[in-house]
Order: C-alpha cells, then sequence, then structure tokens
C-alpha cells in the first residue's frame, strides 16, 4: 500500500517527522509531493527543491533501513488552479491509495476524483511549524532542535540562515 503527503518542508521538520512515522506504520511505501517546487529564495520558501529533497532523503532514511519502507520523493510546481491540481499531481508521482492532508480545500480536491483521504493530528504545532523554525533562524532563536538532525546539516551545508537572513533583509 502506498501513501501520499504533500507539503512545502520549508524546512523539513520533526512535525513532518511524526507524521512520517506514524503513517510508515501502516504503509510500506511512501511518497512525499514536495509542493511549490518553483519556489526558492523567499521568506516562506526559502530552500529549492532540490535542497528540500536533499534535507528529506537524508532524514527518512532510517525508515528505508530499519523498516524496509519504500521511498519515492518528488517536487510538485504549484499549477494556481485548483481544479487541475489533483490531475497535475497524477501525473507526478507514483499511484497511490492514500493521501494524508488536513487542509480542507486539499481534502475536498481529492475525494471528489474518488480517492481516500485522512487527516493527522498535529505534533506540538506550536513548536514545530515552518513559519515559526524560519522565524527562529531569522532571529538567531534555537531552531536546530525542532528539526531532525540530518536537516541541519543540508542547511549548514547550504548556508541557509545566511540565505534567509539576506532574502528579508532585501524585502525591507
Ligand atoms: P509553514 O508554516 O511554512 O506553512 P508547516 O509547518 O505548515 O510550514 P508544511 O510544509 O506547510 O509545514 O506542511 C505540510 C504538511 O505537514 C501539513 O499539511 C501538515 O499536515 C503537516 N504538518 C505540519 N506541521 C506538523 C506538525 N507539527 N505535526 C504533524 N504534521 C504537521
Ligand atoms: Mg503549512
Amino acid at each position: 500500500m502506498r501513501a501520499l503527503i504533500i507539503g512545502r518542508f520549508q524546512p523539513f521538520h520533526k512535525g513532518h517527522l511524526y507524521m512520517v512515522s506514524e503513517i510508515t506504520n501502516g504503509f510500506d511505501e511512501l511518497i512525499v509531493g514536495i509542493g511549490g517546487a518553483q519556489y526558492s529564495h523567499t521568506f516562506e520558501n526559502p530552500f529549492t527543491a532540490g535542497e528540500r529533497i536533499f534535507m528529506i532523503a537524508r532524514a527518512l532514511q532510517h525508515f528505508v533501513d530499519t523498516r524496509g519502507v519504500k521511498l519515492y520523493i518528488t517536487p510538485i510546481e504549484d499549477v494556481n488552479r485548483n481544479s487541475i491540481w489533483v490531475s497535475h499531481i497524477e501525473s507526478m508521482v507514483p499511484p497511490f491509495d492514500m493521501i494524508y492532508t488536513n487542509n480542507p480545500l486539499s481534502k475536498r480536491l481529492f475525494e471528489e476524483k474518488g480517492y481516500q483521504v485522512r487527516s493527522m493530528p498535529l505534533y506540538n504545532r506550536e513548536l514545530y511549524s515552518g513559519t515559526r523554525i524560519r522565524e527562529l533562524m531569522v532571529n538567531e532563536g534555537e531552531w536546530k532542535q525542532l528539526v531532525p538532525k540530518e536537516v541541519v546539516e543540508v542547511i549548514e551545508e547550504v548556508c541557509g540562515v545566511k540565505r534567509l537572513k539576506e532574502i528579508v533583509m532585501d524585502d525591507k
């Protein structure tokens, strides 16, 4: 059985990791769709699709090694047209049996196409939120414990915090 999750993962954090951990208890194949794949170098979307693939592949490798999970990571560009969103995703990812989403619009669009949709309780959302983590990065707060250690390594490798601070300065 193959499940699909979609997010922007800017960056991939421990809330996302919790979600993957729960899903891979029931599914042996997981597709991670990286939404907004064309965006990078903004406060909302600082990391490229390639950098996000790198973060997620490294952070999830232990599920592959220890649980034998098959993992597919696919960038998905936004199309900004809700009526074709599901077909667009279908054209980009392997076939899937279940989609996990908490977003009501996304839930509706997939259900209209006949998919089974599940939602997942958010894990410590007051701590684990992409927006909050990016704000901490800009303001020199403690962000590293909020993301898997492999994600810290990738962000350091691409000088992600420096990039984010410069992007925010440009906007002022
Ligand atoms: P941003 O603040 O940038 O929107 P985010 O934390 O909401 O970041 P997304 O990439 O937008 O992260 O989220 C993708 C999906 O991950 C969401 O649809 C949500 O269901 C799930 N998710 C986000 N945070 C958590 C969390 N703390 N626990 C479990 N799932 C989460
Ligand atoms: Mg979000």
